[in-house]
């Protein structure tokens, strides 16, 4: 049921993922010296530099970094849904199950997007269709994709509803998208992600447009699923606080930079790398009254044109000459974690 074929595919019968041999002993993703640039009319933008990391069956990694950072153009690679041009995948490679999935054909990856990759985006008022009803538009997956019929696809989307939290499913379903409430078109979201059993979903500042108390609930709703369902989970936010309870590891990134990788404890407790260590600073706290706000001075470099060496130099409380012409290597750090900072050993005891 799960298996999604075009139409074309679906009457030939012949699946695009034959002759494509997945290794189950593989990790799920591994993203490995991933490098992206967008060609714009000041020059070249180098979106994504060397980001490598890995998700194993049940994890969740948390992608860390303010606006332009290149997050979001990760996930998009990831995805192969990035507009070419003016972006273009210049490096790397994204293995699903060990298959290099910028190898592929078109055809096969549209298959694997969402059959074993899918996303979560952060508008879902622009993401889901203002002209279909909630239920057309999960049965549209089923009735497409996997062959079902009116019947069943409506079943599976009251099944779908249900699975989220939705109440009144049965009713539910006929309403448009405009008739939900923010954290209710989220829950439709996490929805469509599910439909069709993927392995991985990649969840893009899903809660960023929503109140506190309800990014809470959309949170918790998503890791509980993840967990029950085994899935690898990477979450992409601005916002420290919301990964700090269901992220198992973090990469932080800065300027299209992975600068720290690392465990959630670890992360949160020694930040190894000064960009780090000053988000969390930025948190405020609740239990210290009249505080001044801790502030990141500065802005991020613009891609086109960073700064020599490392890149955080112009913003970075620890810089020093050499930063400003040796740009760091990602140096290994003890506790199986990495700092892209030629002070991390300063930063650790700080
Ligand atoms: Fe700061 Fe230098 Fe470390 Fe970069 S390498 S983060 S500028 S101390």
């Amino acid at each position: 049921m799960s298996e999604i074929l075009t139409e074309t595919e679906r009457r030939s019968n012949k699946s695009p993922l034959s002759g494509v041999s997945f290794d189950g002993s593989a990790p799920l993703l591994e993203v490995e010296d991933l490098e992206v640039e967008f060609h714009t009319r000041d020059g070249i933008a180098h979106a994504v530099n060397n980001v490598s990391f890995t998700l194993r069956e049940g994890e969740t990694l948390g992608i860390l970094g303010e606006s332009g950072c290149g997050k979001s153009v990760t996930a998009q690679a990831i995805m192969g849904i990035l507009d070419t041009p003016p972006a273009k995948v210049t490096g790397g490679q994204v293995r699903y199950r060990g298959v290099d999935l910028l190898q592929l054909e078109e055809k096969t990856r549209r298959h694997i997007r969402a059959n074993k990759i899918a996303i979560i985006f952060q508008d879902a008022l622009s993401s889901l269709n203002p002209v279909f009803t909630v239920g057309w538009q999960l049965g549209e997956l089923y009735r497409k994709h996997a062959g079902a019929s009116r019947a069943q696809a409506k079943s599976k989307a009251v099944e779908l509803l249900d699975l989220v939290g939705i109440p009144g499913a049965p009713a539910r379903i006929n309403s448009f998208p405009h008739q939900f409430s923010g954290g209710m078109r989220q829950r439709v979201m996490i929805a469509m992600a599910l439909a069709l059993e993927p392995d991985i979903i990649i969840a893009d500042e899903p809660t960023t447009a929503l109140d506190v108390t309800v990014q809470a609930q959309v949170m918790t709703l998503l890791s509980d699923l993840q967990r029950e369902m085994r899935l690898g989970l990477i979450l992409i936010t601005h916002d420290m606080g919301v990964v700090a309870d269901v992220a198992d590891k973090i990469c932080v990134m800065y300027a299209g930079h992975a600068v720290e990788r690392a465990d959630v404890y670890e992360i949160y407790e020694r930040p190894a790398h000064p960009y780090t260590k000053a988000l969390l600073e930025s948190i405020p706290r609740v239990d210290q009254k009249g505080q001044d706000l801790t502030v990141i001075k500065g802005l991020p470099p613009a891609l086109v044109d960073p700064p020599p060496g490392c890149s955080f130099h112009p913003r970075c409380a620890f810089a020093r000459d050499r930063c400003t012409t040796d740009e760091p290597p990602l140096y290994e750090v003890p506790g199986n974690r990495l700092s892209a900072c030629h002070y991390w050993e300063e930063v650790l005891e700080s």
